[in-house]
């Protein structure tokens, strides 16, 4: 980052030497091979699709969920051709094909909710799509669902090393047939330069993380600025990158007022793009934070909606929805179409 003008981000990063920032602790070139300490793989709900876990970020964020290897050294070495390898072996298991055009996070729920009940019942839930047959769903360390042709880089972000993503990316496009590279970012890395980089390797899609936008209130949440994260979907639809923004919603840090200006963003570069508002949940820092109620969610939701936006959805509804006459409030408002 400072080598193309930008700040460094906040990530110095815990291992047994001490404090290092990401990129010297957590990356490596071993001759002309980059390599990259993963936490772990796997197919992962409800995304259905195959997640690399990586250690090391350039954020620090006070509500981080995967602060035990984001913020400190935990993995193993794993170089970008043992990356490929893994993206083949995931890609003989693949069960449904997706175009590029949804090659995303958001899209999963639009096939399967993950009940297992076609599967262990012989029956289709309430809720159930009823895009898959039965054949096409398949257990997951973290459940049911179907194996989409997509693979994942999220946990710890340090796409402002650029190098490693793009040299990853091309050694999985050559060795796999039809897999799409999506990467969960927060956007910190996608300096232009990067951009343009990862677009002429090959990455498909991004799921965007822009966490708040006052930026006061991003730098005490996350350490840094957000100065041009608020500038990337314009810049990343002008690549022909596929994306999907999200937004948690912590009450008291960002609420609707930030996550309708965040939508304006959104909306003012596509209004296709899928926005999904995350409730948060108290973890790491902000443990003593409350999660938003649902009459927050419904409204964010709303307010939203108002800007233009064409797909909105809610998500960790079981964070603000718990009862069943909550669930049916929830439903009733936004619809299955407004759950993620
Ligand atoms: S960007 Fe994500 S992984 Fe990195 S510290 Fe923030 S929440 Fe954790
Ligand atoms: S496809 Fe099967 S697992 Fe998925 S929602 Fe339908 S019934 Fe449930």
């Amino acid at each position: 980052m400072v080598d193309q003008g930008f700040p460094q981000g906040k990530c110095l990063t815990q291992t047994s030497e001490g404090l290092k920032p990401a990129c010297k602790a957590t990356l490596k070139k071993s001759g002309d091979v980059w390599n990259r300490v993963i936490k772990s793989a796997h197919l992962s709900r409800p995304e259905d699709y195959f997640s690399i876990y990586q250690s090391g970020c350039n954020h620090a964020c006070l509500k981080c969920h995967s602060w035990e290897f984001s913020q400190v050294f935990s993995g193993h070495w794993m170089s970008t051709d043992e990356i490929a390898e893994m993206c083949v072996d995931y890609e003989r298991s693949v069960t449904f094909e997706e175009p590029r055009e949804r090659a995303l996070m958001s899209t999963a729920t639009d096939l399967c909710r993950h009940c297992g009940s076609c599967v262990l019942t012989d029956k289709r839930s309430k809720f159930c799509p009823g895009k898959l047959e039965p054949e096409q769903i398949v257990l997951s360390p973290q459940g049911w669902g179907p194996a989409r042709n997509i693979v994942a880089f999220t946990g710890g972000d340090i796409v402002c090393c650029s190098e490693f993503y793009a040299e990853a990316t091309r050694k999985i496009k050559e060795r796999c047939e039809n897999i799409f590279v999506l990467i969960e970012t927060n956007g910190y890395g996608l300096t232009p330069r990067n951009i343009d980089s990862l677009r002429e390797a090959g990455v498909d899609s991004f799921w965007l993380d822009i966490k708040a936008y006052e930026e006061e209130v991003y730098r005490r949440l996350c350490g840094t600025t957000n100065e041009w994260i608020l500038k990337l979907p314009q810049e990343l639809v002008d690549r022909d990158f596929v994306i999907e923004v999200l937004t948690l919603y912590i009450p008291g840090w960002v609420e609707s007022d930030q996550i309708v200006k965040i939508a304006e963003i959104v909306k003012d570069a596509d209004p296709e793009i899928p926005f999904t508002i995350l409730a948060f949940f108290p973890e790491y820092k902000l443990s003593d934070a409350r999660p938003p109620t649902l009459r927050e969610m419904v409204e964010a939701y709303s307010k939203v909606k108002s800007t233009g936006l064409k797909t909105v959805k809610l998500g960790n509804t079981g964070v603000f929805a718990k009862t069943s006459r909550e669930i049916e409030i929830l439903y009733s408002i936004v619809g299955e179409e407004g759950i993620g």
